[in-house]
């Protein structure tokens, strides 16, 4: 199966060079894994006068009329007519006109097939594929089609879809039941009444009727799902039982006297059961790697920071990483202020921190002397070394990539606790598949007391009257955003509107009565900081900016999101902005401007925020829009090669997989029994073969 695909007949060295180019095909086992993406049913025959533009592809049985060769030079074509008793179709060739021509014959039965078109309102096939029909009788050919992809180089080198589907042919016919052996257990194919893997193979490519082909992708998807899930599993199980981890064998003096002492409220019942699971994987010898998902204004600093006072509690420091400047800076004085009664030297580390103080921090830090350390992307560059690190923490993590955050666990001996926060939720489907490795914390339970976040859809039109109701809130002195879309911090165009709607927002709130700050990529850190923190203290009431405060910024007085071009932006990232209001007892609202013509899409995504706050209802929205590739954070995880499974529809196929997965890892973790060890075998040949998304 690794064989190098110019060994099979008819390939050859050119046409090698140019599948591996065109189409990633190196061996005899991609060549296999080409799965055509659809089949042709070529069991049907249509009436001409049933071809209507929804038909796609049709076969059609008639006699052929007439035949011409029509046009001059590059136009030059051949057009034919077929007709049955219901009308006619016209078949078109660009190519091959002469030979094609020479086959021809008037007044003979043939089948046509291949796509349709119209042309002045007449059905036409161009380029289709033409047989006589040797008797009437005899009827179509039956069988499903398989299309495959290609490409014009291929094509133009004889390997089109068909050829392409050819190679497939000589290859399966080559291939025996010992090359493609079966790799899951017998109990697992029983339970799931699954077909065999050799079958399988065969049936995806020329199924004989459509319920073979449909067992047999069932099979090979459940297959996908399965392995992945099972390396998943086996990865956890191993981290679990031989990893080597810090030990935060006790709860102490900090966490104790924060805890009762200077916690500013109690915790719900979700910030509880997470910090419970901290505690149980820190003190167990091994490595924590836990991913936190807890919706936008659910708690998690406050979970982070009891982590932290458990590390130091156990003599080690800790960190917390987060994805921009104002983000660290807002965490950085955050903590401050609920550390402030207690002696633990906390610090920020930034790319902006002064060359002076980030010198004398740098020893510090060698020293032990700093506890806890927040900052940016800065945390993780070689100069910065721990004297013991026990515990990092990532916060918003689908910013980091998994590369960079690997780098936080290479400063310590014994790999630090690793917590990876995230509020941006990811459906339950893609964090399985993309993180299934690491443990998982849900926070699904927001703090009592907050009031549900009312969101309206506005037009543009109405903007005046939009305004007119944050001027309510804010005489009511409550404070409110408003955010333009400013997706590449360098178009030129998005600024502009930004800043033409700044001024347009000062027309309506005029100094000195209101005070406004602006916050957007352009400016410089400081600037942006200081901007924030007029707005963090209450000295402006409305903020205009980009999308740069998207994320963690905590301002509990604020009351109205109004996002402008509410279109522009996609449903997780609404929901992000949305976040920011709502934190606070006051009643809050969002407010979606809108232009008046909408695409369906955007329509939908407007129509899904107007209708849920829950922001895992959210994600699974916005798993089904965008499909999972384009989900943020799982993009560059390389974990999703998955060919055939699709995270949206085959959902209960997953949760099947991975229940199978955990249960066998649970009852023979090293697939030593006789049952799995074709399973085995089969993950050691994998070895290598598949980029992980491994935290650690
Ligand atoms: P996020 O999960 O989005 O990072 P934060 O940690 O910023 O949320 O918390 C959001 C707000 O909720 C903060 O103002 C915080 O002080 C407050 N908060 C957190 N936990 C509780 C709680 N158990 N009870 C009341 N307020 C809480
Ligand atoms: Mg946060």
């Amino acid at each position: 199966m690794v064989h190098p695909i110019e060994y099979l007949k008819g390939v050859g060295p050119q046409r090698a060079d140019l599948l591996k180019k065109e189409l990633g095909i190196f061996t005899f086992n991609d060549l296999l894994h080409h799965f055509p993406y659809r089949h042709i049913d070529k069991t049907k025959v249509m009436k001409v006068i049933d071809l209507t533009p929804a038909v796609e592809f049709a076969q059609v049985k008639g006699r052929l009329t007439y035949s011409e060769v029509a046009g001059e030079k590059s136009a030059r074509r051949l057009v034919a007519y077929l007709r049955d008793e219901t009308g006619t179709i016209e078949l078109t060739w660009f190519k091959g006109i002469t030979w094609i021509q020479k086959m021809l014959r008037s007044g003979e039965p043939y089948t046509a097939f291949g796509r349709l078109s119209f042309f002045m309102g007449n059905p036409q096939i161009v380029h289709p594929e033409i047989e006589p029909l040797v008797s009437e009788a005899a009827g179509a050919k039956s069988h499903l089609e398989p299309v495959y992809s290609t490409t014009e180089k291929l094509k133009a080198r004889g390997l089109g879809g068909k050829q392409i589907g050819k190679l497939v042919q000589v290859l399966l016919d080559a291939l025996n039941r010992r090359d493609l052996p079966e790799n899951l257990p017998e109990s697992i194919i029983q339970k799931g009444h699954l077909v065999g893997r050799y079958e399988a193979y065969g049936a995806i490519h020329f199924p004989k009727t459509s319920t073979e082909h449909a067992l047999a992708l069932r099979r090979l998807k459940f297959e996908e799902l399965f392995i992945t899930q099972l390396r998943h599993a086996r990865l956890k199980s191993e981290r679990h039982r031989l990893s080597k981890g810090v030990v935060f064998g006790k709860v102490g003096e900090l966490f104790n006297s924060f805890y009762k002492e200077h916690l500013p409220f109690s915790l719900t019942g979700a910030q509880k059961r997470v910090l419970k699971e901290v505690r149980i994987d820190t003190a167990s010898g091994h490595q924590m790697n836990r991913l936190l998902q807890g919706d936008v204004g659910s708690g998690k600093t406050i979970v982070a920071l009891l982590a932290m006072l458990l590390a130091i509690d156990n003599g080690y420091q800790s960190c917390l990483m987060a994805p921009t400047e104002i983000l660290a800076q807002q965490h950085y004085l955050s903590i401050s202020a609920l550390l402030k009664d207690m002696a633990v030297p906390v610090f920020i580390l930034t790319g902006s921190t002064k060359a002076a103080v980030r010198r004398q921090l740098l020893k510090d830090l060698a020293a032990g002397e700093i506890k806890i350390l927040i900052g940016t992307h800065a945390l993780i560059e070689e100069v910065v070394q721990f004297q013991k690190l026990g515990l990092a923490i990532v916060d918003e993590q689908h910013r980091f990539g998994v590369a960079q955050r690997a780098r936080l666990w290479k400063k310590a001996t014994v790999p630090p606790h690793v917590l990876v926060m995230t509020a941006t939720p990811i459906p339950r489907t893609l964090a399985m598949t993309a993180y299934g490795d690491l443990d998982y914390s849900v926070m699904d339970e927001l703090p009592p007391g907050r009031q549900p976040i009312t969101t309206v859809h506005r037009y543009d039109t109405h903007r005046a009257k939009v305004m007119d109701f944050i001027r309510e809130e804010v005489t009511a002195g409550r404070q409110a955003y408003i955010i333009f879309p400013l997706i590449e911090e360098s178009d030129k165009l998005d600024y502009e509107n930004l800043m033409q709607g700044y001024e347009n927002v000062k027309a309506f709130f005029p100094e000195p009565r209101y005070w406004i700050s602006m916050v957007h990529g352009r400016q410089a850190s400081e600037v942006k900081e200081a901007n924030m923190q007029r707005f963090v203290s209450g000295d402006t009431q409305i903020m205009v900016s980009t999308t740069v405060i998207e994320v963690g910024v905590n301002v509990p007085n604020a009351s109205v999101m109004v996002i402008e071009s509410a279109e522009k932006f996609g449903l997780s990232q609404l929901h992000q902005l949305r976040g920011r209001v709502g934190r606070g007892a006051d009643k809050s609202y969002c407010i979606l401007m809108t232009a008046t013509k909408l695409g369906t899409d955007a329509r939908e995504r407007i129509r899904i925020m107007t209708s849920t706050s829950s922001g895992f209802e959210i994600a699974e929205k916005d798993l089904e829009l965008r499909g999972p590739g384009e989900i943020e954070g799982t993009r560059q995880s390389g974990a999703l090669n998955l060919r055939l499974a699709d995270l949206v529809k085959d959902k209960a196929m997953l949760e099947a997989a991975r229940n199978f997965a955990e249960q066998l890892v649970e009852d023979d973790p090293e697939l030593e029994t006789a049952e799995n060890l074709r399973l085995k075998s089969y993950l050691v040949s994998l070895q290598g073969k598949t980029p992980w998304s491994r935290i650690s």
